[in-house]
């Protein structure tokens, strides 16, 4: 393997015309359906190369009908996760700043139709509040999400987001990196936002299939299903490299939604000349206000989103992927060592959330739970369940490290000299400002065994920098 280097090229292409091809697609599932023990192995097998499956591959592996072949996929995908990225595992909150919408997606409580919702918009001073509250928890990175609104232009999200940069919370509290979601703009107003230093631009297509994508958009910008699928590709143009896709789980078949998405990946990649930074994997939840979000047409169950999971790790070894803690503890475990590289921690989905939670707690004085507690208690089942290492560095993209810029061991590599240490020093500085008696404990002994597994002049170099942190040093990375 050799190194490669991806630079952001600008695309062409053209607005009217989809990349996504149903017949094509349709196609390739049917001439893989039933694929015999032999097949599936050799897919498996090509996967362990860690230079990720083409379409029909992929195919292939949705198909399989040899359950007791699901052993071996997880058993691929724990190889693939463990080999590039470690037990690592980055943390974030999402921050909703405002549920105005003036769309209407049918399965999403922020329709504008539905008229029992409480809009909010976030003022400066509460927002400023959440992230305050975020900071105690000990949270370094956000995702801003924003309703389709005239509220929030990209003037006021670029607003919002440096009101967020600029809260610095008690001893060491400060967010190092906001990631947005939000709808899809023009070039020009995506010139503007990466002008506030935005981290990853995350938008989900939700549903490839257009013939679906029609029906569940019902009013505003979001109709436009070929705007939708180019946002990217303006998101590049304008110079956000890096960017998150993701589908809705429960809209359309799985198989065809997996593969589509496969063929965004490529696409990026081919005309874009980078891939995709992260996936998400959001399942549609009930939501009130939307009757389809009650009984989703497509439902995924736990099973079958394991494997999508794991073919997805098979798929594009070197993608981030995210899933929300919504998911049951088991489930999060199972799926992190699936391959599943982030997890928000804190998940409130209300324009000020994180606020009401804390007054609630007050109110009721049933327990005296400490305001740091959801995030302590899922760094603490972290650290002991599964032996991951939370991570909340946040490098790269602040030492211009961004876009998908090495593949293959170039990344491994990269991965060993930067992000594993950056992840052991950050977890410390978050073990020392932040975490409980028995967090703490587990977490300093997992960063011993850590460090026993290092090369004793990287060991050495971490040490140094555990030191610093210890005196009192904050943000230091690699
Ligand atoms: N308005 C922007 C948009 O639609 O892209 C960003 C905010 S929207 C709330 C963010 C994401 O929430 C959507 O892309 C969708 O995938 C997800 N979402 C909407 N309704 C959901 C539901 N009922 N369950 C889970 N995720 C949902
Ligand atoms: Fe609005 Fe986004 Fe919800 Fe659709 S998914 S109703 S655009 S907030």
């Amino acid at each position: 393997m050799s190194t490669h280097h991806h630079p952001l090229k600008q695309p062409v292409y053209d607005p009217q015309t989809s990349f996504i091809y149903d017949d094509g697609l349709w196609a390739i599932i049917d001439q893989c359906a039933n694929p015999s023990i032999e097949q599936v192995r050799a897919v498996l097998e090509k996967a362990r190369q860690c230079q990720g499956l083409t379409l029909e591959e992929t195919a292939v592996l949705l198909q399989n009908t040899h359950p007791e072949l699901d052993e071996e996929l997880f058993a691929v995908a724990r190889e693939i996760k463990d080999t590039i990225y470690g037990n690592r595992i980055v943390l974030f909150a999402p921050l909703y700043v405002s549920n105005h919408c003036a769309n209407s997606c049918s399965y999403c409580g922020f329709n504008a139709d539905n008229h029992q919702l409480k809009r909010k918009t976030l003022s400066t001073d509460e927002l400023r509040r959440e992230v305050e509250i975020l900071q105690d928890m000990g949270h370094k990175r956000i995702l801003a999400v924003y309703g389709e609104h005239p509220r929030n232009s990209v003037n006021a999200i670029v607003d919002s987001i440096k009101t967020m940069y600029d809260v610095k919370h008690g001893d060491g509290g400060e967010i190092r990196r906001i990631n947005v979601n939000c709808a899809p703009m023009s070039v020009e107003d995506f010139r503007v936002l990466k002008s506030a230093a935005i981290g990853t631009y995350q938008c989900f297509q939700e549903t490839y299939h257009k013939a679906t994508y029609e029906k569940v958009h019902l009013k505003g910008k979001k109709k436009g299903f070929n705007y939708r699928l180019y946002a990217m590709h303006r998101a590049m143009e304008a110079g956000i490299d890096d960017v998150g896709i993701g589908v809705l789980f429960g809209l359309y078949d799985h198989r065809f939604e997996l593969l589509a998405m496969l063929a965004h990946v490529q696409e990026l990649e081919q005309n874009c000349g980078v891939g995709p930074h992260t996936i998400s994997f959001p399942r549609i939840e009930p939501a009130h206000g939307s009757e389809l979000s009650e009984r989703p047409p497509y439902e995924v169950n736990d099973d079958c989103f394991k494997r999508i999971v794991a073919i997805t790790r098979l798929a594009v070894p070197y993608t981030g992927l995210i899933m929300s803690t919504r998911e049951s503890a088991e489930m999060r475990k199972e799926l992190l060592e699936l391959g599943v590289s982030q997890i928000s921690a804190g998940s409130s989905t209300a324009p000020g959330g994180y606020q009401k939670a804390l007054e609630r707690q007050h109110d009721a004085e049933q327990f005296s739970l400490g305001d740091h507690r959801p995030m302590d208690e899922i760094i603490y089942e972290l650290v002991t369940d599964s032996k991951s290492v939370p991570s909340f560095c946040t490098g790269c993209y602040r030492k211009g490290r961004t876009g998908d810029h090495f593949i293959g061991l170039a990344k491994q590599q990269f991965i060993g000299k930067f992000c594993q240490p950056n992840a052991l020093i950050t977890f410390r500085e978050y073990l020392n400002d932040y975490a409980s008696d028995r967090t703490r404990e587990a977490g300093n002994a997992l960063i011993e065994s850590e460090l026993a597994s290092m090369s004793p002049a990287r060991e050495r170099n971490v040490r140094t920098c555990l030191a610093k942190t210890d005196g009192g040093e904050r943000d230091i990375y690699l």
